[in-house]
C-alpha cells in the first residue's frame, strides 16, 4: 500500500487518479499550475477543463467501445463519468457535456474529499526516489501540453526524446446568429440520445457548387506558419484539420464530417443536399455550437471569411475560433510497465494523453488505473476489457518503433473465442468485457479485504 501519492497536472486523467487514489483510502496531493501558468489552449483555471470538442463521443455501451469504455468507468466508481453524467447536453447518441458545468463539478468534488489536497503551483522537476517510510510514489499527469521545463525533466529521467504531432481546435458559434431559413435541427438517422432527444444537431446544407467553392475557400485560405520543428511533425489522423483533409481529397470532408446522410432538409425535403455542415451543441444553455469536424489552422480572420460562406452561417458570430496546437506523449512500450510504472523508476507513474492514449476518455481511463495502482492495487484489468485493452496496447502491445496515439477501438481487444455472426460481434465483445470489468471489480475488492 502506498503510503501518499503526488499528481501532477489536474486535467481529466490527474483528477480521475485523484478521486480513485482518495476514494481507496490514500491521500493525494494534487497540483496544477493554472491559473497561475496557462498552456496554449486552456482559457480557465478549473480542473478538467475540455480544451476543445465537449463531446465524449457514443455513449454505447453495447456496441461501441467508447461507449463500453464509459461504461466500465461508471463501474470503477468515476468521478469524470459521473460528472459528465450530471452535466450532459443533447448529442444525439453521444455524451456531450456542458464544459464549464462539468469542470466546475469536478473540482467542486475533489475540493470537498478530505484526502486531497490541491496546489496551485507548476512543477519544474521530478522527486528523487522516495527511500523512506511514507512510500510517496508520483503520478504525472501534465497532457499533451506539459510545461517546457517538466518536459525537460522527463525527457532526462526517460533517456528518450518526446514524441510529437498536431491537433487542431474547431470554432464554436453562437447559436441566435445562426440562420434557421436555411438550417434545421435534426441528428443523424433521428437517433435519440441519452435524454431522448431526437434532434440535436444544427444541419447546414450544400449544394454541389456550394461545395466546391467552399474547398475551394479552404484550400486558398491562410494558415498558420509553421516553425521548422512543426514540419517534421506528423498529424495524428483522428483529428486532421479540415483543410489538410481537403488537401488529401477534395470528396474526402463529403465522406468524413460532411456526409449528407440520414438528414432530411425540412426546407427542401425533396432535394438531397451534396454535403452537410454540422453543429453540435457546446453548453448547457444550448446557446454555443461548434462545427463539428472543422478543426482548423485557417487563420483566425480566414476562418471568419470562409465559415461564413456556409448555408446558415453567413452571419454567424463566433465564440472561439480555431487553432492548432502540439502534442507531446512518451514512448510508453519502451518506457512503462503494465501499472503505468516507468520501468526505471517504478515510484513514477504515468496518465492520460502523455502516455500515448487519445481522447479525453481515454486520458481519464489512464489516469482511473493510475490512481488505483498508485495505491497498491497492482492486478491490471483483463485485456477483455476496454481498460484492459487499451493499457495492454499502450504498454506491451504496441509497436515501440512506431508508436502512435490510439483511441480505444475494438481493434485492441482480443478475438472472442466463440463464432459470432459479424453483425453480433461488438455486442459480443461488449458482454464479454463487462462481464469481466464486473468479475476484475469483486476480486479487487476480495482481495483489499
Ligand atoms: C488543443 C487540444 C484539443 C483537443 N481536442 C480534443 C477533443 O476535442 N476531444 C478529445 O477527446 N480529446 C482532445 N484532445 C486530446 C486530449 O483528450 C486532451 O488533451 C485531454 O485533456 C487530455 O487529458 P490529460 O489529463 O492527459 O491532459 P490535460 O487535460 O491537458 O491536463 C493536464 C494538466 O496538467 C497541467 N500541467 C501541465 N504541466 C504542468 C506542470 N509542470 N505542473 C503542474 N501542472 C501542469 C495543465 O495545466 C493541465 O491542467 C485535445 C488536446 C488538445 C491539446
Amino acid at each position: 500500500m502506498s503510503g501518499k501519492v503526488n499528481i501532477i497536472g489536474g486535467g481529466l486523467a490527474g483528477s480521475e487518479a485523484a478521486w480513485q487514489a482518495a476514494r481507496l483510502g490514500v491521500p493525494v496531493v494534487l497540483y496544477e499550475m493554472r491559473p497561475e501558468r496557462g498552456t496554449d489552449a486552456h482559457l480557465t483555471g478549473g480542473l478538467a477543463e475540455l480544451v476543445c470538442s465537449n463531446s465524449f463521443r457514443s455513449d454505447d455501451s453495447e456496441r461501441s467501445a467508447i461507449g463500453l469504455l464509459h461504461e466500465e468507468m461508471r463501474r470503477c466508481g468515476s468521478l469524470i463519468l459521473a460528472m459528465a453524467d450530471a452535466h450532459k447536453v443533447p448529442a444525439g447518441g453521444a455524451l456531450a457535456v456542458d464544459r464549464d458545468g462539468f469542470s466546475d463539478a469536478v473540482q467542486a468534488a475533489l475540493e470537498a474529499e478530505p484526502l486531497i489536497e490541491i496546489r496551485r503551483e507548476e512543477v519544474c522537476g521530478l522527486p528523487a526516489a522516495d527511500q523512506g517510510p511514507d512510500r510517496t510514489s508520483t503520478i504525472i499527469a501534465t497532457g499533451p501540453l506539459t510545461s517546457p521545463a517538466l518536459s525537460e525533466a522527463i525527457g532526462a529521467i526517460t533517456g528518450e526524446d518526446s514524441l510529437a504531432f498536431f491537433d487542431a481546435i474547431a470554432p464554436i458559434i453562437y447559436k441566435d446568429s445562426i440562420d434557421f431559413s436555411k438550417a434545421w435541427m435534426q441528428s443523424r438517422y433521428d437517433k435519440e440520445g441519452p435524454a431522448g432527444d431526437a434532434a440535436a444537431y444544427i444541419n447546414c446544407p450544400l449544394d454541389e457548387q456550394g461545395y466546391e467553392a467552399l474547398i475551394d475557400a479552404m484550400l486558398a485560405a491562410d494558415t498558420t506558419e509553421f516553425k521548422q520543428w512543426e514540419k517534421d511533425t506528423p498529424y495524428f489522423d483522428g483529428c486532421l484539420p479540415i483543410e489538410v483533409m481537403a488537401e488529401r481529397g477534395r470528396e474526402t470532408p463529403r465522406y468524413g464530417p460532411m456526409k449528407p446522410v440520414g438528414l432530411t432538409n425540412p426546407h427542401n425535403p425533396t432535394v438531397k443536399a451534396h454535403a452537410i455542415v454540422q453543429l453540435r451543441q457546446d453548453n448547457a444553455l444550448g446557446t454555443l455550437y461548434n462545427i463539428v469536424g472543422f478543426q482548423t489552422k485557417m487563420k483566425h480572420g480566414e476562418q471568419v471569411r470562409v465559415l461564413q460562406t456556409i448555408p446558415g452561417l453567413e452571419q454567424a458570430r463566433f465564440a472561439r475560433l480555431g487553432g492548432l496546437h502540439r502534442n507531446s506523449f512518451i514512448n510508453s512500450p519502451k518506457l512503462l510497465d503494465e501499472t503505468l510504472a516507468l520501468r526505471s523508476r517504478p515510484d513514477l507513474r504515468f496518465a492520460g494523453q502523455i502516455t500515448g492514449v487519445e481522447g479525453y476518455i481515454e486520458s481519464a481511463a489512464m489516469g482511473l488505473l493510475a490512481g488505483r495502482f498508485a495505491t497498491g492495487r497492482l492486478a491490471p484489468p483483463p485485456p477483455t476489457t476496454a481498460l484492459g485493452a487499451l493499457l495492454n496496447h499502450i504498454t506491451q502491445g504496441a509497436d515501440a518503433a512506431t508508436f502512435q496515439p490510439m483511441n480505444v477501438n475494438f481493434g485492441l481487444f482480443p478475438p472472442h473465442p466463440e463464432r459470432v455472426k459479424k453483425a453480433l460481434r461488438k455486442q459480443a465483445y461488449c458482454q464479454r468485457a463487462l462481464t469481466d470489468m464486473d468479475g476484475w471489480l469483486s476480486a479487487a475488492t476480495i482481495a483489499a479485504e
